[in-house]
């Protein structure tokens, strides 16, 4: 399982997500973006960001 901590690009922030793979956890921070921090535009640079803090979530904590 994939994790992503929204608190790692904003920080403060307690929003997470999981799931099978990296593609399902871009869709669902980029809509967390929009609705929780008014990020209405989206950048490339924005996604790649968002790729580098995926991490595997048996590694966390481990
Ligand atoms: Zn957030």
């Amino acid at each position: 399982m994939r994790l992503f901590e929204c608190g790692t690009l904003v920080p403060g922030c307690e929003w997470h997500t999981r799931a099978d793979n990296d593609a399902e956890i871009v869709r669902r921070v980029v809509e967390h973006l929009r609705n929780a921090h008014g990020e209405t535009v989206i950048r490339e640079n924005m996604v790649d960001n968002i790729k580098a803090r995926i991490v595997d979530e048996n590694k966390v904590g481990a």
